[in-house]
Parts: C-alpha cells; sequence; structure tokens
C-alpha cells in the first residue's frame, strides 16, 4: 500500500466551499502569480499519526516505531533525524528519502527592545517566505503562526495583502513554525525567556487567511493539541478570519472548542467594503448571521479585530455604529491601532482617538480592549518584515549597474 498525503479528499460539500474561495481571486495589485494550487515536497512533519504509522509499516518497520519518532518529534523537539537515537539507522534512512525532515531556514531574526517579542521570517523549501512571531507576556508564551504565503484577500491596511498570494502552507509548514519557537524556548537562556519552557498560546494571525487553507489548518491544529503532541487545550488557539462565511459555518461545525475571531473593522459595508474586499462577496449582514449562529451552535463568545486607521474607521459615529451592530452579542471587540505599513499613507489612529472610540464602545456595553501590537520597532504586524526586505531588495537591485548589451 501506498500513503498518499493528498490530504484530505475533503467531503463533497467542503470541496466545492474550499474551490470557491480560491475561485475569489480579488483584484490586487503588484501580486505575485496566483499559485495556490502549487504543492511543495511532503516533509516528515506533513504526516499526522496515523499516516506515519502507515509509512512505517510500508517501510518493513513495526508501528511502535512510529511511536518512537512521534516523540522525538513533538517532545524532544528534533531538528534532524540523526537525533532519533534509539530508532534503527536504515529505518530513518528509507525515511528520510521519503520525506526529509528540514526545519525552516531562518532569513531574519528580529527582537523587540525588551526582549518580549521575537519575530522570524522563514524561507521554505521552494523558495516562499513566512512570517511568525513569538510573544513572551507574564502568563503566557504566544506565537503568531502564518497559515499562506502571502494572501489574496487584499485587504487595504495590511502589508501581507499587498503581496498577493504565492501558495497555501502545507500542514506541515504551519507545525513547523511552532516547533521553532518549542526548539527556542526549551534550549534558551536569554533572561527574557526565562520561566517560559513552552510554547502556552497560538494565534492564527500570521500571514495569510487561515479558513482558506481549511484542511491544513485543521490537520496542524489536531496536532498541536494531539495529548501525544504538542498537547494543547483548544481554548489556548484562536483563529481569525477575514469573514469567509461557508468556512466559518464549517468552524461552527468541529469538534475542538478552538476560539474564532471575526476581522471586521467597519460596521457599514461601505467602509468595509472599502478596506476588506472580501465584504463585496461576504456583507456583514451574512457575517454577522454566521457569527451569531455560531455562538448559539458553540455557546462560545467571538472575538471581533477591530483595526483603527486614522481618519478612516475610528470616529465617534463609527463607534457608535459599531456598538448598535454588536449589542446583545456574545463578543469581545479587540481595538487594535493600526501598524504603519512601508509604502502606505495609512497610519495608525492616535491615542486620544482611541480613547474616545473605546469609550463610545463601551456606553453601548460592548466589552472591549485596546491592543498594542508589541513589538512595533520590529514591524511585528504580520508581512511587514517581508515587504521590508522585497522593498530593501528591489532598492539593492536597481543600485546594481545594468548591463549595456
Ligand atoms: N487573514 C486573517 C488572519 C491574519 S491577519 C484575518 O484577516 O483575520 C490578523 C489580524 O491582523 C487581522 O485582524 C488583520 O486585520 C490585522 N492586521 C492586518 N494588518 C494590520 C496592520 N497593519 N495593523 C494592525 N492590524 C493589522
Ligand atoms: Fe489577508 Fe488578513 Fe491581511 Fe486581509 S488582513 S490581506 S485577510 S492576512
Amino acid at each position: 500500500m501506498t500513503v498518499s498525503l493528498e490530504v484530505n479528499n475533503p467531503p463533497e460539500g467542503l470541496a466545492r466551499d474550499l474551490a470557491a474561495i480560491e475561485a475569489l481571486n480579488l483584484p490586487r495589485k503588484d501580486a505575485l502569480p496566483l499559485a495556490a494550487s502549487r504543492k511543495p515536497r511532503q516533509t516528515l512533519l506533513d504526516y499526522d499519526f496515523g499516516e506515519l504509522t502507515a509509512v512505517v509499516k510500508e517501510l518493513g518497520f513495526p508501528a511502535f516505531r512510529a511511536k518512537q519518532i512521534w516523540g522525538w518529534l513533538y517532545q524532544k523537539f528534533a531538528a534532524d533525524y540523526g537525533e532519533m537515537s534509539n530508532l534503527p539507522r536504515p529505518l530513518l534512512e528509507k525515511l528520510a528519502a521519503k520525506a526529509p525532515l528540514a526545519p525552516l531556514e531562518v532569513v531574519v531574526e528580529k527582537v523587540a527592545g525588551d526582549g518580549q517579542t521575537r519575530k522570524v521570517l522563514f524561507r521554505l523549501a521552494d523558495g516562499a517566505e513566512i512570517e511568525s512571531v513569538l510573544m513572551l507576556y507574564p502568563d503566557r508564551a504566544t506565537v503568531c503562526v502564518s497559515t499562506q504565503a502571502g494572501c489574496a484577500m487584499g485587504c487595504t491596511f495590511c502589508a501581507t495583502g499587498q503581496l498577493g498570494l504565492f501558495r497555501n502552507l502545507q500542514a506541515g509548514e504551519i507545525v513547523q513554525q511552532v516547533l521553532h519557537f518549542e526548539r527556542y524556548l526549551s534550549t534558551t537562556e536569554d533572561e527574557a525567556a526565562m520561566g517560559h519552557k513552552r510554547v502556552s498560546n497560538l494565534v492564527f494571525m500570521g500571514m495569510g487567511e487561515p479558513l482558506a487553507n481549511y484542511l491544513n489548518l485543521w490537520k496542524a491544529i489536531r496536532r498541536f493539541h494531539d495529548p501525544d503532541g504538542l498537547n494543547m487545550g483548544a481554548r489556548k488557539m484562536t483563529v481569525s478570519t477575514v469573514g469567509l462565511v461557508p468556512m466559518i459555518r464549517r468552524f461552527a461545525e468541529e469538534d475542538l472548542p478552538v476560539n474564532l475571531a471575526i476581522s471586521l473593522h467597519a460596521a457599514n459595508d461601505t467602509l468595509r467594503g472599502s478596506m476588506l474586499p472580501i465584504n463585496h462577496r461576504f456583507p456583514i449582514a451574512e457575517l454577522m448571521q454566521a457569527c451569531r449562529d455560531y455562538i448559539e451552535k458553540s455557546n462560545r463568545r467571538v472575538s471581533f479585530e477591530y483595526t483603527l486607521v486614522d481618519g478612516q474607521n475610528d470616529s465617534p459615529a463609527a463607534a457608535r455604529e459599531l456598538g448598535r451592530l454588536l449589542q446583545g452579542m456574545l463578543c469581545h471587540v479587540n481595538l487594535i491601532p493600526m501598524n504603519p505599513v512601508p509604502g502606505s499613507s495609512q497610519r495608525g489612529s492616535t491615542g486620544e482617538r482611541v480613547k474616545a472610540f473605546q469609550a463610545e464602545l463601551t456606553r453601548f456595553g460592548i466589552p472591549n480592549s485596546v491592543r498594542f501590537e508589541k513589538g512595533r520597532d520590529i514591524q511585528a504586524a504580520c508581512g511587514q518584515l517581508k515587504v521590508e526586505k522585497d522593498a530593501a531588495e528591489l532598492k539593492r537591485a536597481a543600485k546594481q549597474p545594468q548591463e549595456t548589451l
């Protein structure tokens, strides 16, 4: 038998929803060629436990060897087959030939002044680049994970949106980002990381739209949740979406109570459509209905992300409109002053305007908090490091003497 990693063979309805999302193909400037169907080579971390066991057996070794390998990967965070000292060499050689265990290559790593935020730009095997961030708080160590290289959704205030979509990440590439920081935390002697031996929380708020890569997202989530994997509680994970309604409805049906965050950013269709092109496809009324159904089904609150862009969506009137939209809903609003994006003239709201916005929202009884992004000095909003690096490379290339024909 040959084990196929064509994950997933999705049921018909899901396949249809996924095809519809891929077909959205929103207009965007300077986009990389849309290559969402490109598939990089499989790696060991793409296997779930059942698949790994099948491969080990197929190679002629007993099933318990899969359990040993699993322990090396997810309890000891091995970065190389060579570390798996209690496994037979022929098995490791055969497995390595079939599915390499290549950790992600670090291109740039930036640490914020206080040492509490660590942002990494990774290069994948096919040259695609993605970003992840580790944020240390007194009570938790949170990793912000990317689910796509780039993003097709084209939100105007987002650095990743400027890139366009390169491709979906494989489940193993999502898992690798977290393993990178698990390795760092379990071995570092940095003072800032003291007391944090493990990654405790995950937010799927890095590059890309998680619900557009639904199957690999869930394959990774199950790995993080698996008691023999990273053993992370479902409630410690938060998936953020721009509002892909059919996938939100699927999300509500999943068996693990992973938190859901919705990127709302505006309370009327005209304004939201001007900031988030996807709103033309899934307008606010449809999105809100999906959220209400999700709350009713799951009995869990929804988080709404509201990025405050100076002079655009941050007026007291906009706050009142948001208050009216969300009144009575089991929810929480995160207000996030926009992080500056290279090449964009849009700016985050001033402290005063943030306060005034928050006060209006509070008058409507909407639970809320202001989240200042950690690590502004290292371009912590995802996509910024990549956009900045690309811009620097272009500049350098422009300075190269041109060859004359
Ligand atoms: N695609 C998903 C998840 C990744 S973006 C989504 O849109 O929800 C994660 C969050 O960062 C979203 O709420 C997004 O709107 C927000 N965001 C993007 N660019 C930002 C910026 N420049 N400043 C502040 N927040 C930003
Ligand atoms: Fe994509 Fe989210 Fe950025 Fe919009 S905000 S472009 S959905 S990553």
